[in-house]
């Protein structure tokens, strides 16, 4: 028998960290904070355990936490006081976003990232406003006959709307944007905006492949997000295609974008490693609200050991190919991990 190939003589116990490919440190992780306009005091998100809404006023607080434990960027979500067809709160320069990160950029030292979209802001919880089409088979409404008008997001009325959050979130201080809708052309337009406005030093995240996902389901509610009636798949993408992500992706990169997001990550882990290899720019993933849940209600039940399977998890998006990690985990693997390297 030829052993002359022998891996195992580099698991050995001080060799491991010299061969380790992968390694995650805090800063590589992104906390999502929720800041809710109609709350005085801090509500538990139930699907989420750990994470709760936190009034405007307690905000600077909340991000104080997350540095603490060593990660230095957070992703805002608003959740505003009031909300109508067009999700004008938005772009308010009282709206909850705005209020929130004049008070943390101003307060602390903390990257804020805001999340760019109107279905926290929207009566009917869609990511823009709705526009009648006729003849759609992909539209809003669930089963209405083909010739009926449906209701969809009308796409460029939406683009005139980021074009005002944007600028709106960036007055305000935002370090960077995330537009998550999905709309096409959101990027090139969004970079306009922020040039014309004298923000060109203000990168872009784009959400450049988010699919149509089961997974989202514990952060709606969270963010109070749900559409009121249909689903989003005539804008998100089709989970059974990954060609299309390349060209979403590829789409994005020309307009400008300097960040890559998959959303979500584990599901969709090849996707992540395909835009590692494909692009040159950094890449993002979104580990979800759902990839959160499952792991915490198998813990629950006993059935897994909650810290490793968390550690495990952001370690095989990181090994995937991202660079960046959003994740409700951020704050409890953090402090796990070893400090200041
Ligand atoms: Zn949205």
């Amino acid at each position: 028998m030829d052993l002359t190939h022998r891996p195992r003589r580099l698991r050995r116990d001080r060799v491991r960290g010299l061969v380790s490919e992968t390694s995650l440190e805090p800063t590589d992780l992104i906390a999502p904070v929720f800041v809710d306009a109609t709350t005085d005091e801090r509500v538990p998100i139930e699907s989420m355990p750990g994470h709760e809404r936190v009034p405007i006023d307690e905000s600077v607080a909340r991000v104080e936490e997350v540095l603490e434990t060593g990660v230095e960027a957070v992703m805002l979500f608003g959740i505003p006081e009031s909300k109508d067809p067009e999700g004008t709160r938005a772009w308010a320069e009282d709206g909850v976003i705005q209020e929130a990160l004049r008070r943390i950029t101003s307060e602390t030292d903390a990257y804020v990232i805001t999340d760019v979209c109107l279905c926290e802001y929207t009566d009917h919880g869609h990511c823009g406003p709705l526009e009648e089409e006729l003849r759609s088979e992909g539209g809003v409404a669930e089963d209405g006959p083909g010739c009926e008008p449906t209701l969809t997001v009308d796409n460029d009325a939406t683009l005139e709307a980021l074009e005002k959050i944007v600028t709106s979130h960036a007055r305000a201080g935002a370090d960077m944007v995330a537009p998550s809708g999905m709309m096409d052309g959101m990027v090139e337009t969004i970079r306009e905006a922020l040039d014309g406005a004298g923000f060109e030093h203000v990168p872009i995240m784009s959400y450049a492949a988010k699919y149509e996902s089961a997974f989202y389901g514990p952060f709606r509610d969270a963010a109070d997000g749900a559409p009121s009636f249909g689903n989003r798949r005539h804008y998100q993408m089709d989970p059974a295609n990954s060609r299309e992500a390349m060209r979403e992706v590829r789409l994005d990169a020309e307009q400008g974008a300097d960040v890559m997001m998959v959303k979500p990550a584990l599901p969709y882990l090849d996707i992540i490693s395909a835009v590692r290899r494909e692009f040159d720019h950094p890449v993002a993933a979104y580990n979800v609200s759902g990839e959160y849940a499952m792991l915490h209600a198998a813990a629950e039940k006993g059935w897994l050991d909650l810290e490793e399977v968390a550690l495990e998890s952001l370690l095989s998006i990181k090994r995937a190919g991202a660079d960046l990690i959003l994740t409700y985990f951020a704050e409890d693997v953090a402090q796990r991990l070893p400090a200041g390297q």
